[in-house]
């Protein structure tokens, strides 16, 4: 039986982000300085550690960054101003919107407002409908993510079977659609898909993004597939720990340290037996700041007719 092989998602995100440091470089000598702002409304914890990482990603590269911090009481109409400017400065590449927002404001319409020059999240409709229909564009960076992993591990897609486990617009649809445009045969499961592991078992690639920690058992795949975890899942309790991963000393520290570990959608007995997969942490969700850059340049690119090969 061959040791299944782990896909290394931070390394791949640090090639990716040096490719783009290179590329920011270049349009650097011609004047140009990328420039990505982001919007973080109110205080929800985990949104505040994703945009400050993002925030320092651009750093790292020489993205010029911008974090708008407006309290958790804006409306959707102040909202829309604030994005009205963003789209009109020259400085601006790209405008990203931190995701939850307050239940309050309307988030598809600020979803819209946003130029989908700049929408470097690849959420506005047009850029929806620009992947649907294979026109180049900013595309979701998790699902893009998943797609550099395979092509920098030279995992075959085309004629693949595959299934994704999550039909969300930030990640299961967009992961459907690029997946179907790079020739896989793709099936979608959600909550309402009856008996789930006879669709599972038939994955030559299986990407569960549904947020059920270690729903995805080792019955449920076929043997030698190769399994994309998008979950980030964070478990609390002792005794789950411990069924997750028995025996595993890291993820006991860990837990001492924090109180709290990680786990995707498949529990991590299934990975035996896949031929690769995507650790969690450390394998998908590593990719998405990386490809949120790449947007960035690519978007800056676009504005101005620069060719995106150079
Ligand atoms: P959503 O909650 O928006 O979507 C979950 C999807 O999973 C839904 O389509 C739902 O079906 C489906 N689902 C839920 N339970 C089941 C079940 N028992 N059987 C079959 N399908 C089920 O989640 P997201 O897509 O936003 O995120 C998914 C996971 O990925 C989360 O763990 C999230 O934290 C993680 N994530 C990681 C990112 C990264 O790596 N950077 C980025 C974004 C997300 P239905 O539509 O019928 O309700």
């Amino acid at each position: 039986k061959r040791t299944p092989r782990i896909l290394d998602g931070i390394a791949i995100a640090g090639q990716i982000k040096a490719e783009v440091a290179v590329e920011v470089q270049a349009l650097v000598a011609r004047g140009i300085t990328p420039g990505l702002a982001v919007i973080l409304v109110g205080e929800v914890p985990a949104s505040q550690i994703y945009v400050r990482s993002k925030v320092k990603t651009c750093g790292e590269l020489r993205i010029f960054s911008e974090m708008l911090t407006p309290p958790e009481t804006i409306t959707t109409e102040e909202m829309l101003e604030l994005i009205a400017t963003l789209n009109a400065r020259e400085d601006i590449d790209g405008i990203l919107i931190q995701l939850p927002l307050p239940k309050h404001v309307n988030t598809k319409r600020l979803l819209e407002a946003v130029s989908p020059d700049k929408d470097v999240d690849g959420f506005h409709p047009m850029n929806v409908g620009r992947l649907q229909s294979g026109q180049p564009a900013l595309a979701p960076c998790t699902p893009a993510g998943i797609m550099e992993i395979l092509r920098r591990s030279d995992l075959p897609v085309a004629g693949q079977n595959a299934v994704i486990v999550g039909r969300s617009d930030i990640v299961g649809k967009p992961a459907a659609m690029m997946l179907l445009n790079a020739s896989a045969t793709v099936t979608v499961c959600h909550s309402k898909t009856v008996d789930l592991g006879s669709v599972t078992r038939k994955a030559d690639l299986l990407v569960a993004a549904m947020g059920r920690p270690g729903f995805v058992t080792a019955e449920m795949i076929k043997p030698g597939a190769t399994l994309i975890d998008v979950g980030i899942n964070r478990i609390t309790d002792a005794e789950e720990v411990d069924e997750f991963f028995p025996g595993d000393e890291d993820r006991a520290a860990t837990f001492a340290k924090r109180g709290s570990v990680v786990v995707g959608d498949i529990h991590p007995a299934a990975f035996a037996l896949a031929g690769a997969y995507t650790p969690v942490p450390g394998g998908v969700g590593a990719l998405t700041i990386a490809m949120l850059m790449q947007n960035t340049v690519t978007a800056a690119k676009l504005r101005r007719g620069i060719s995106l090969g150079n």
